[in-house]
This record gives structure tokens, sequence and C-alpha cells, in this order.
């Protein structure tokens, strides 16, 4: 079963969130539990958190459907102490948020070295960061994001991935959400079907599909191997759609979170509608 949704806007409360995304027809959905542009924010109040776990029970989202996003400002390879202290605190609290909502998965971005330390100085800081905050809590898996690789910022390659993940002491809490945009800006070619096999065949040598938790399915408007981060409406940009139709009819991605990031909101119920025809036509083809 594949699930696909929208990262839909929380304004109001994360339980308007829900409702945003059962508008959208979605069988998923990511959001941000708090300002996502702020450090700190105020507690989830008892009555949001009650209203957000009735409506997603009343619309049918599990929490393996739902892939919070923490906020861009946490950094949790920080070279400087202080810096890096903050970012642990600030993540902490974004995995309290989660298991406050009863969600089960956190997708974050791994960290940036900031060109003072080495990658490998860097993605091991990024290890302890989630060894530090697992600890402290239960039931929630840090689902890290492969990036595109812009600036200083780790996770571009799949091997960074693996290295984090090599760090974890709880591999059962840890996982990973490729970003398809992220991807291809990267240098993993996701143009052809052939292309979509050799990177999907490359990433479970490297990391391995049971650590896959989540999909970001974002086309792009920046070219393949630029290592610039910019997302299109699927089928508009660089990509195209062969891999978003390739990724409907495998079987290998059922079961996760599959979440448009996509730069025109308008259109999201109708690029859901078109992911879900996608899986539809794999059907057909199998009983005929
Ligand atoms: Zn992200
Ligand atoms: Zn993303």
């Amino acid at each position: 079963m594949k699930f696909v949704g929208a990262h839909v806007s929380a304004a109001g409360g994360v339980d308007q969130a829900v409702l945003r995304a059962h508008e959208l027809e979605a069988t998923a959905f990511a959001l941000f539990t708090k300002n996502q542009r702020q450090w700190k924010a105020a507690p989830l109040p008892e009555d949001v958190i009650e209203k957000f776990k009735v409506a997603c029970e009343k619309y049918g989202y599990q929490s393996h459907q739902i892939l919070p996003h923490d906020s861009y400002l946490i950094n949790l390879g920080h070279p400087v102490t202080e810096a890096l202290e903050k970012s642990r605190e600030a993540f902490l609290d974004e995995l309290q948020r989660c298991e406050q909502l009863g969600l089960s998965l956190l997708n974050f971005h791994p960290g940036s070295h900031l060109m003072q330390i080495e990658e490998d100085k860097c993605l091991a800081l990024i290890s302890e960061s989630l060894n530090i905050a697992l600890d402290k809590t239960k039931g929630v898996t840090a689902v890290i994001e492969n990036t595109a690789g812009q600036g200083s910022n780790l996770g571009f390659r799949f091997e960074h991935l693996a290295k984090i993940i090599e760090g974890v002491e709880d591999k059962s809490r840890v996982g990973v959400c490729i970003d398809t945009c992220h991807a291809f800006a990267a240098g993993y070619d996701l143009r052809t079907v052939e292309e979509c096999e050799k990177t999907f065949k490359h990433f479970d040598e490297v990391v391995g599909f049971k650590y896959l938790r989540g999909m970001h399915l974002n086309d792009a408007k920046s070219a393949f191997n630029s290592r610039v981060d910019r997302h299109h409406s699927l089928g508009e940009g660089n990509i195209g759609n062969t891999v978003f139709s390739w990724i409907m009819k495998d079987a290998r991605f059922d079961g996760i979170p599959m979440i448009l990031e996509t730069v025109n909101p308008d259109i999201w119920i109708d690029e859901i509608a078109w992911l879900k025809a996608q899986q539809k036509s794999e059907n057909d083809e199998a009983a005929a």
C-alpha cells in the first residue's frame, strides 16, 4: 500500500494540518509541529494535542503515514560547542513534541560542517546528537533526509547517511527519507527507468531499503549534479515524471509516507491523484 500526500500548513494549530491533508485526499502528510524558522515555541496545549489525535483517528491517518519535519535552524553537526548544544536541545524538543502527538517519525536535515571541521567529524557529531536525543525519548524514529549538498550541508552522498546510521546505537530508531530533488541535484540520476533502477540499487547497497522510512517527491528546477536545492512541480522540472510513476509501481516504497514539497500547493490535489493513478495502472496490468 502506498501513502501519498503533501507537506501541509499547520497554521491555526497542528490539528488543522490533518484537515488540510484530508481535503487533498491525501493518504499521508508532513507538517511542522512548531514554527520552523524559530528556535523556541510554546509547548503544545493539551486541547490541541487531543484535537490532533481525534482528527487523525477520524480521517484515518496512523503514525506511519505522518512525517513531521524539524526546524531548519537545527544543525546536529555544528562545529561550535554552544551552538551544537542549542541545536541538540531544540531537536530533543522536536522529538518530545512528536511523542506528545503520538507520532513515530521525525524527519530532519543531517547538518553542516560550516567549513570548520572535517566531514567525518561532522558526521560523528550528528550520530552522537542522535544517540543523546534518542536516549531521552521513546517511540520516535529519527529520519535523516538526504540533501542537495548546497553550501556545507552533509547528507548529499548515500555514504553520509550510512555513516551516520553506523554511529547510532539503537538502529531500530534511525531511518532515512530520500528527497528526489535533492538526490538529483546531488548527482544521482533519475531521468529514466534505467537510471532509477541504478540509483536505488546503489542506495540499497550503501544504506539499505530497510532504513527507508519516507520519501519526498519533488521535481527539480535545479540542474543535474548542480548541488542546488530548488523544487518544482512533478513533471515540470529537470527530472520529469518517469521516476514518480516508477516509484508508485515499486513495492519497495510501500508502507511509508511519500510527501510532495512541490512549489504549487494549488495543484497538490491533482499531483496526489496522478500519483495514485500511477499505482492503479500497475494493478490493472497485473490483473490483465
Ligand atoms: Zn527537508
Ligand atoms: Zn525534502
